[in-house]
C-alpha cells in the first residue's frame, strides 16, 4: 500500500520537536509521499530545505489567502522569479476565503488572480484553498485556463464538486470527514467517483477524530483512508491505489 498525503504543513513549528519521528512513523505505515504547500513568502526557503532533507516531500510555492495582509503584490513577482529556479509540484496554497471576515475579498482576488496567472505561465497545477468561495474560485480557474490541481479540504455541494471534476480537478478530503456528525460531507464523498478523491491531513490543523482537540498528525491519513473505504464499500487497498493515483495525476507526477 502506497499512500500520499496531498496536503500537510510539515514545515509548521508545531512539528519542530518531532518532525523526523512522525515522518518515519508515517512512512513505515505506508504513507510514502507528502505534499507540502507553502503559506507565506518566508516559508518557501523553509519548505525547499525540508524537501532537500527528505525525498518523500513534494513542495508547492505560493501565498495563502490568510497571509495576504502581510505581503504586497510584489511578492507575487518574487514568486514568479522563484519558480524560474525552483522546481515544484504546484503553485499553492492559494485561493479565496470569504469565511474569515478580516480578509479583504478584493485584495484576496488580486493575489489569487496574480498567482493563477503565474501558475498558467509556468504550466503548473494549483493547490487550492476555498471557504464560502467555491463559485468565484471555479470561475477564476476557468478564466485563467487552469485545468489541473487539487481543491483541498473540499466542502461544497455535489453540483460544485461535479463542476470542478469535469474541469479536471481532484478534491481533497481530510480529518473533517472522520467525525460521525459529518453526515453531509460523508454523503457527498459517497456520491463522488473514486477517480476524483485525494486524501489529506492538513496537519497540524483539522484534526481527525482520533486526534480531536489535539495537534493533527501525519498518521491521521489512515483514518481518512478507512472512512473513504467504508463510504465506498471498498477495500483500503483499492482506495489507497485510487487516491494515490489521483494525487499524482493532479500534480503531473509519475
Ligand atoms: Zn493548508
Amino acid at each position: 500500500m502506497k499512500l500520499v498525503d496531498s496536503h500537510i504543513h510539515l514545515d509548521f513549528s508545531a512539528f519542530d520537536t518531532d518532525r523526523d519521528v512522525l515522518l518515519e512513523e508515517a512512512q513505515s505505515s505506508g504513507i510514502s509521499r507528502f505534499v507540502v504547500p507553502s503559506t507565506t513568502r518566508d516559508s518557501w526557503l523553509r519548505i525547499k530545505n525540508l524537501a532537500l532533507s527528505n525525498p518523500a516531500i513534494l513542495v508547492a510555492y505560493g501565498i495563502h489567502p490568510y497571509f495576504i495582509h502581510a505581503h504586497s503584490l510584489n511578492d507575487c513577482e518574487s514568486l514568479d522569479s522563484w519558480l524560474e529556479t525552483h522546481a515544484c509540484a504546484a503553485v499553492g496554497e492559494i485561493g479565496l476565503d470569504y469565511f474569515v471576515k478580516e480578509l479583504a475579498p478584493g485584495l484576496q482576488m488580486e493575489f489569487f488572480r496574480a498567482q493563477l496567472y503565474i501558475a498558467a505561465n509556468h504550466r503548473l497545477p494549483v493547490i487550492l484553498h476555498a471557504r464560502k468561495a467555491l463559485d468565484h474560485l471555479t470561475r477564476e480557474l476557468k478564466l485563467h485556463g487552469i485545468k489541473h490541481g487539487i481543491v483541498h479540504s473540499f466542502n461544497g455541494s455535489y453540483v460544485q464538486a461535479k463542476r470542478l471534476i469535469d474541469m479536471g480537478f481532484k478534491l481533497g478530503f481530510g480529518g473533517a470527514l472522520t467525525y460521525p456528525r459529518a453526515t453531509r460531507l460523508q454523503a457527498l464523498v459517497k456520491q463522488l467517483p473514486l477517480d476524483s478523491i485525494c486524501l489529506e491531513t492538513d496537519a497540524p490543523d483539522q484534526a481527525s477524530s482520533r486526534f480531536a482537540g489535539k495537534r493533527n498528525e501525519p498518521l491521521a491519513l489512515l483514518e481518512v483512508l478507512e472512512t473513504v473505504a467504508k463510504l465506498h464499500n471498498a477495500s483500503i487497498e483499492i482506495i489507497a491505489r485510487h487516491t494515490t493515483d489521483n494525487t499524482y495525476s493532479a500534480l503531473n507526477i509519475c
